[in-house]
């Protein structure tokens, strides 16, 4: 009897426990302790593709290899033929149209609405129920789009993420364009559902290169070529100094005829290409305008835009640009105030895009520091901001990284804005991630003045992918003074083996 009554109460309390369990999915809250991470991504992480979801399905952005190769088959004759006429308009006509062609199933009409109806994201992921340590969920979004219509799609995200998971809070991991889109969220949907928001890499203050090319600012110049390609050549090894020495010294040599002759090229077609291809084609889709900075907007506006032709767009647009844009401090500061904790991660000691005025800034090879951090004060790339440099603003601590390239007291924000030297936009190392990691799952709002190892002026060393505390000692990566010792001791070995 006593036994059947102790396998009755165990049916009982396993069936008790069962329901718990069930319900726990549905309305109860989740203790575990892991915050939910959501991965706000950036421009074109999601492939856009062409009958998305049929049979027919392919590559709507264009560029995919055989059609730019095809294109540039094409190409082949009339540039031949430029080469005997002389005459640049034609040429610039054909490239046009070929251009065109290439990038129609991603392109916009004038009000900023897609062309081709079937285009959509290759990839969706939905929200995930699963939350364990050090791991995210990732949105993905149709770029293109308006961003406030991204940030809608961000909030039923997070709210759906909420629900399956039991946690009344996400964390969001926001890179590149990804930080714009989340600075629309704040800005519409408020701050409750959000514990923690980690700006990394982020485009929420613009990208000069697209700025350059919204002005029709395309020059080249040699030497910002050679930097741009050079960001390959990373790390310290005897090997790679040589390497780089060699580059630097030999690449002018190419980079030089190469780019007086594209830059006259460029020069010749530039106005037909703009009014063909470059305005209808970029300036039509609403989600680039979130790249163009704030001071140079209105100048791109009248540069790429009809006030009347592309009204509508134009509302969409101006919308993000001054009541979000603008106000971004304001929003921060207000989310901060709101309970929720903000960082900000920036990169720098990469070369920018060498397109326009600009390009010799200090950047992670995409987006310029002086944007990603919101406000620092970088000397140009490959040099320091002179000796005896003094920091802008005393406010009692040390805001100068110890290469004397960054000058953080001008930021917005220089309590939470850190900076990784040698990382390449987006290009996460595993050091990096688990800083991002112990920023989200450390209660509070953390400072650059919170973890030993963590301070204001990282490094992403290059053989270990660790992050460690810059120094003035391990600050030197772009060295081309050649240690011919340990470089031929190297070879040595080498040949021993
Ligand atoms: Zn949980
Ligand atoms: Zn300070």
């Amino acid at each position: 009897m006593k036994k059947l009554l102790a396998v009755f109460l165990s049916v009982v309390i396993a069936f008790s426990l069962s329901l718990q369990i069930f319900a726990q999915t549905d309305d109860e809250k989740c203790d575990c302790g892991n915050i939910p991470v959501i991965f706000v991504t950036g421009f074109a992480y999601t492939e856009l593709v062409a009958n998305a979801g049929t049979p027919d399905e392919y590559g709507a952005f264009g560029v995919e290899t055989e059609a730019i190769t095809d294109m540039i088959k094409r190409l082949v004759l009339p540039l031949v033929e430029l080469i005997f006429t002389g005459n640049y308009d034609k040429f610039a006509h054909k490239l046009s149209a070929e251009v065109n062609n290439l990038f129609y199933d991603a392109s916009c009409d004038e009000n900023g609405n897609p062309k081709n109806p079937t285009v959509d994201i290759e990839i969706y992921e939905p929200p995930s129920p699963y939350h364990y340590r050090n791991t995210k969920s990732t949105f993905r979004y149709d770029w293109r789009k308006d961003v406030f219509d991204i940030a809608a799609e961000l909030n039923d995200y997070i709210e759906e993420t909420k629900r399956l998971t039991g946690h009344d809070k996400v964390a969001l991991r926001a890179e590149s364009m990804g930080g714009a889109v989340t600075m629309a969220y704040l800005y519409t949907y408020g701050y409750d559902s959000v514990e923690t928001v980690i700006m990394q890499s982020s485009a929420f203050d613009g990208i000069e290169m697209m700025t350059s090319l919204f002005v029709g600012d395309l020059s080249l110049d040699a030497k910002s070529v050679m930097n741009y390609v050079g960001n390959f050549l990373e790390g310290n090894s005897p090997e790679m100094v040589f390497y780089r020495a060699l580059y630097n010294t030999l690449s002018m040599l190419v980079y030089h005829p190469v780019v007086k002759l594209l830059g006259g090229l460029i020069g010749n077609i530039e106005d037909v290409v703009y009014e063909d291809c470059i305005k209808s084609l970029f300036g039509y889709i609403p989600g680039i305008w979130v790249f163009v900075a704030e001071d140079s907007y209105e100048e791109a506006k009248a540069f790429m835009l009809d006030e009347e032709v592309n009204k509508e767009l134009i509302k969409k647009i101006d919308k993000y640009h001054y009541e979000v844009m603008n106000r971004k401090e304001e929003i921060i500061e207000e989310a901060m105030a709101n309970g929720v904790n903000f960082a900000i991660i920036s990169n720098y000691g990469k070369a920018a895009v060498p397109l326009g005025d600009e390009s010799k800034n200090q950047s992670d090879f995409l987006i310029d520091t002086k944007h990603t951090s919101f406000g620092a004060t970088c000397a140009p790339y490959g040099e320091n901001l002179g000796e005896g440099y003094e920091q802008k603003f005393d406010d009692g601590h040390n805001h100068l990284s110890p290469d004397n390239v960054i000058d953080a007291s001008t930021c917005a924000f220089p309590e939470i804005t850190w900076f990784v030297k040698d990382m390449m936009h987006t290009w996460y190392s595993d050091g990096y991630n688990e800083f991002a990691y112990t920023l989200i799952y450390t209660p509070g709002q953390e400072t650059i003045h919170t973890y030993p190892q963590y301070p204001q002026f990282l490094l992403n060393n290059q053989q270990t992918e660790a992050l460690e505390p810059l120094t003035k000692e391990n600050s030197d990566t772009q060295s081309t003074d050649v240690d011919f010792i340990a470089l031929l001791k190297l070879l040595i070995e080498k040949t021993e083996k």
